[in-house]
């Protein structure tokens, strides 16, 4: 049995609470719903002295649409089962509710946050396992006890990935974050809230808690998906992820494309952006060309690394047959 190490709760019901109580405990951590960071205790990955619980802070629980500034806000605290269910969020952003939807197993969605979604820690073979595992190994790695990299062993940053279901689609839908802490509150694009480095691979400052995600309404007709690989359909982490967005000239799959946006999780630390799908633009979103150079530039631009099971070149494949797969399945619903 793995037990936990020993910590203190404090339970502040207000924000300013939570940013107060981790301004007075050094190496204080956050808990939102627990189905991250408690497994990650057991392993001893890290020994907090205090968790900062979010349970009683109602002011992150609201999901609503704000027409004046052209968004829909959705609180930190929201579980991801009211994202899965809730009527605006399917209506508007499809993609989020099935990613939010097929995370682990209703139990898990129930208690499990937005918040603690896109803080999810970054996930390796190596790392995600007992303390006695990884002493077989020669003591951990650069992430836990040790200091080399076994996936890239004589690489200096830690390349775990990140294995959110929803930062992929929250991205692709260009989503805001919205930061409280000590200095104030700050809101940033997603995109920029990750950098490449598995040990501590988000740019959120000491002190600072996650309160809201915003996305902006739809502007016009537009076709979203999110693709995700996993060994089994229910429990298991994505072994990669590939989330979809097309802006259309009309609500048809025969319209031309406007614009197209690509994220792909469970690479390294960061998600990736897709860049160059200029060639796709202007073209019906059934022209089999369009599956065929979202794809082929998923397959060019990304490579997945031997951080998660699975071989790294087998996943690199199953990226393309996914885009693919994707882009053909909006096309089937009309
Ligand atoms: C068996 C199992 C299967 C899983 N499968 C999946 C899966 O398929 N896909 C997936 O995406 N996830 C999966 N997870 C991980 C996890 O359940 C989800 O990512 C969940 O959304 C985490 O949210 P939480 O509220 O429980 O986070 P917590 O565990 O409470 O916190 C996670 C991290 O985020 C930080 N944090 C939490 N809230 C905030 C906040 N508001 N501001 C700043 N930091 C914060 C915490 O300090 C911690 O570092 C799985 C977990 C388990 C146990
Ligand atoms: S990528 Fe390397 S340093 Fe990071 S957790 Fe895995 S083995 Fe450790």
């Amino acid at each position: 049995m793995l037990r936990l190490p020993q910590f203190q709760v404090e339970s502040p019901d207000t924000v300013e609470g939570v940013v107060a109580a981790l301004q007075r405990h050094a190496g204080a951590r956050v808990i939102a719903g627990g189905t991250d960071i408690l497994p990650n205790l057991k392993h001893f990955l890290d020994t907090p002295p205090v968790l900062v619980s979010l349970a009683r802070v109602t002011a992150l629980r609201g999901l609503q649409r704000d027409d004046a500034a052209g968004l829909l806000r959705i609180g930190a605290g929201v579980t991801l089962t009211q994202i899965a269910e809730d009527a605006q969020v399917r209506a508007l952003f499809p993609s989020l509710a099935h990613a939010a939807g097929i995370v682990a197993s209703p139990v898990i969605r129930n208690m499990a946050t937005i918040g603690g979604n896109v803080n999810l820690d970054t996930r390796c073979r190596y790392v995600n396992q007992s303390e006695f595992w990884r002493g077989s190994i020669g003591g951990g790695c650069l992430k836990s006890e040790g200091n080399v990299c076994h996936v890239v062993p004589k690489g200096r940053n830690c390349v775990a990935a990140m294995s959110s279901d929803n930062v992929p689609v929250l991205i692709s839908l260009d989503a805001n974050i919205v930061l409280v802490g000590p200095e104030g509150r700050r809101v940033l694009p997603l995109a920029d809230y990750f950098h490449a480095d598995g040990v501590a691979h988000t740019l959120a400052r000491p002190g600072e808690v996650t309160v809201e995600l915003q996305l902006p309404l739809p502007a016009g007709p537009r076709r979203a998906r999110y693709t995700k690989w996993s060994v089994r359909r229910s429990i298991d982490f994505p072994l990669l992820s590939v989330a979809l967005r097309f802006d259309l000239a009309t609500d048809s799959a025969h319209a031309e494309v406007l614009a197209a946006k690509v994220v792909v999780g469970v690479l390294g630390a960061k998600p990736r952006v897709v860049t160059r799908l200029d060639e796709a633009l202007g073209k019906p979103l059934s022209d089999p060309a369009v599956a065929r150079i979202v794809s082929e530039a998923t397959h060019a631009q990304c490579k997945p690394l031997d951080n998660v099971p699975y071989e790294a070149a087998y996943r690199r494949e199953m990226l393309r047959v996914y885009t693919r797969r994707g882009v053909e399945a909006m096309v089937a619903e009309g």
